[in-house]
């Protein structure tokens, strides 16, 4: 996971590049002679932005670099055979940092800390000081590698502010303040160097439990604890900044992999001893990667964290990667309800009414109601076009109010010219499993006083049925205390049971369209057929056949028992303006009379 920076002249300038951070300062550094251009260890070395000083086992200063120089003032002269706290590079000067901080370089071969600097103009500055421990084949340590990033010069007029304004206290991290223009300057780094740039959304599992258990002061040094171990896991020119009480972001520009996040998880799941006692943490993370995410900062760092919400979701101590495929969708998703929300407000929808009829009398029994959009832009929109986009939603208790209240809108209507035919209604799901619904029913038949209530038939889908079977039986007995009653629509698509048949009260079962269109071609829909006609015969409910297209599957049908039909061989759904017409002409469609007068 580590990898260490070893001082080969082989070395890449690519894999130890300094962090475009500090590209904002303006350095003084040598200049480029034509030979010195090639990218060996010695020109990463003499061309660093970060300040880089090698010393010997015991720590003490060998060679420094020219960075270094610039940055605090100091010749090599003045600081060989020092160690680094010696020329005043000081750990944060909040004691129980210090002393974690001390106690985790002990252990680790490489490690990463806030540090207080002095600069050339006598002034303390804050920086990121990453220490490698390098040992030879024996395991002895040979030297160290202290690389000393200048944090002050992250947003450049940061040195005239104060501390405070872009680090946290407790942890010595860089705060939200400063994280948001680190974010900029990662973004454009990794735009530079055309490598991914990772943003991970930590949050600490359960921490206010922690805090309540141990106490606020126990959970405050858990937390600068945790700080260090995590910041010891990154390289070079990762950031970790703490955003919140319990919240942290990383900014990784290495190519990070699920493996990665899967053991930043375990090393998070170490236990962590405080005061003799080992403490588990596990935390979620939530990441994007820019710039497959091609989104402004800000808008990462929310992608990352409702990702990270989503890891909560999962069920904590694991990690989510956010899909900017996925949320473009939920977004598309998000605007196409806002538009149905208007279409509602402003009557683009509207309802088309097929026939149905008896096919032995000729009579016309009832129409369906089939909600249309008839949207400004794209014309006349099938509910295939739109439901989907609703679905399971809310919006779908409001569109079937809308429904139901328009048809008894038309029934009145018609009532006045003297039609008096029902009209079926469709119901979702999820609007017919509502607590509530037989009561909106019965205030919406309320408001339409004329019509009797038998005049409106529910039709509902027969998988609806099966998904609740109590809610449903009880919704529907209640809505027929009202006098409304109930069609099964769509029959043999749903596997509902015969017992559940037998328990549902409808007095209609519609045999789904797809295997009535292909009864006359195809021999197992034509099965699926018979079988619910002697079914539907065999606990004596009415049935109605859909999608009867023409004048042959007519008399199949009425061959096996069935006399209900509706479909595009006796009318498609139409406008309500043009029943009246079609209702006058049906019966001179001799052809269909003739049916029902042979069976006689
Ligand atoms: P459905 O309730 O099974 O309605 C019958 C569908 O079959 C209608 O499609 C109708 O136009 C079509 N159809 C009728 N006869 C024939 C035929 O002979 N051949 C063929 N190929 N098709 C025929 P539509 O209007 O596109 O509606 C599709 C589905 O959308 C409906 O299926 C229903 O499930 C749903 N739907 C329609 N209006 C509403 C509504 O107001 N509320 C709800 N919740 N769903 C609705
Ligand atoms: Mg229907
Ligand atoms: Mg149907």
């Amino acid at each position: 996971m580590y990898h260490s920076l070893k001082l080969t002249k082989e070395l890449s300038l690519s894999q130890h590049s300094s962090l475009a951070i500090r590209s904002s300062l303006n350095t003084a550094l040598p200049t480029v002679s034509a030979s010195d251009t090639a990218f060996t260890a010695e020109s990463v070395f003499n061309y660093a932005n970060e300040a880089i000083i090698i010393t010997d086992a015991e720590n003490r200063v060998v060679e420094v670099n020219p960075a270094f120089c610039e940055l605090t003032g100091f010749s090599l002269d003045q600081v060989k055979g020092k160690t680094p706290e010696a020329f005043s590079i000081l750990p944060l000067d909040d004691h129980r940092a210090k002393r974690l901080q001390r106690d985790e370089i002990q252990l680790r071969d490489r490690s990463k800390s806030q540090v207080s600097y002095r600069s050339h103009d006598g002034q303390f500055y804050p920086g990121m000081m990453s220490v490698n421990r390098v040992r030879d084949e024996l395991g002895n340590i040979h030297h160290h590698v202290i690389v000393l990033a200048d944090l002050s010069a992250i947003p450049s007029h940061a040195r005239h502010l104060k501390r405070e304004v872009y680090f946290d206290s407790l942890t010595g991290l860089p705060n939200l303040q400063l994280l948001t223009q680190l974010i900029q300057e990662s973004m454009q780094h990794a735009d530079e160097k055309q490598l991914p740039l990772a943003i991970c959304s930590l949050d600490i599992d359960y921490f206010e439990n922690i805090n309540a258990r141990l106490g606020q002061q126990v959970g405050d040094i858990l937390l600068a604890s945790f700080a260090q171990r995590i910041s010891h896991l990154l390289f070079g020119d990762d950031v970790l900044a703490r955003v919140g009480g319990d919240e942290f972001v990383l900014l990784l520009h290495h190519g990070v992999d699920e493996d990665f996040f899967a053991q930043l998880l375990a090393s998070i799941r170490q236990p962590l001893m405080m005061d003799g006692q080992s403490v588990h943490l596990t935390a979620s993370l939530g990441v994007t990667v820019y710039p497959h995410d091609d989104a402004q900062g800000d808008v990462l760092l929310r992608h990352a964290n409702q990702a990270m919400y989503r890891a909560k979701q999962r069920g904590r101590d694991t990690f989510h990667l956010f899909d900017p495929n996925h949320d473009r969708m939920l977004k598309v998703r998000h605007e196409q309800r806002q538009r149905f929300i208007d279409a509602l407000a402003q009557d683009e929808l509207c309802l088309y009414y097929q026939p149905q009829v008896d096919m032995y009398s000729g009579s016309v029994v009832g129409v369906e109601a089939l909600i249309r959009w008839q949207h400004p832009e794209q014309g006349l929109l099938q509910p295939a076009q739109f439901l989907p986009i609703i679905d399971t939603t809310s919006l779908e208790v409001d569109l079937g109010e809308w429904v139901i209240d328009q048809a008894l809108r038309q029934l009145t209507e018609w009532y006045a010219l003297g039609i008096a035919l029902p009209i079926n209604v469709n119901i979702s799901p999820t609007h017919l499993l509502m607590s509530n619904f037989s009561q909106r029913l019965g205030e919406l038949l309320s408001r339409h006083p004329d019509v009797p209530p038998a005049m409106l038939k529910l039709e509902v889908l027969e998988s609806a049925a099966m998904h609740d079977v109590q809610a449903a039986l009880q919704n529907m007995s209640r809505c027929q205390a009202l006098g409304v009653s109930f069609a099964i629509d769509d029959f043999g698509t749903g596997f509902s049971s015969l017992t559940h048949l037998r328990q549902l009260p409808v007095s209609l079962i519609k045999i789904d369209q797809s295997f009535v269109r292909d009864m006359l071609s195809d021999q197992d829909d034509m099965a699926i057929v018979e079988s619910v006609i002697y079914m539907a015969n065999r606990f004596k409910r009415p049935m109605l056949a859909e999608g009867v297209e023409t004048l042959d599957h007519a008399k199949a049908l009425m061959a096996l028992g069935c006399g209900l039909a509706q479909g595009y061989g006796i009318a498609r759904p139409m406008p309500a303006q043009a029943l009246p017409g079609w209702l006058a002409s049906w019966p001179d469609r001799t052809e269909w009379f003739a049916l029902a007068h042979a069976l006689r």
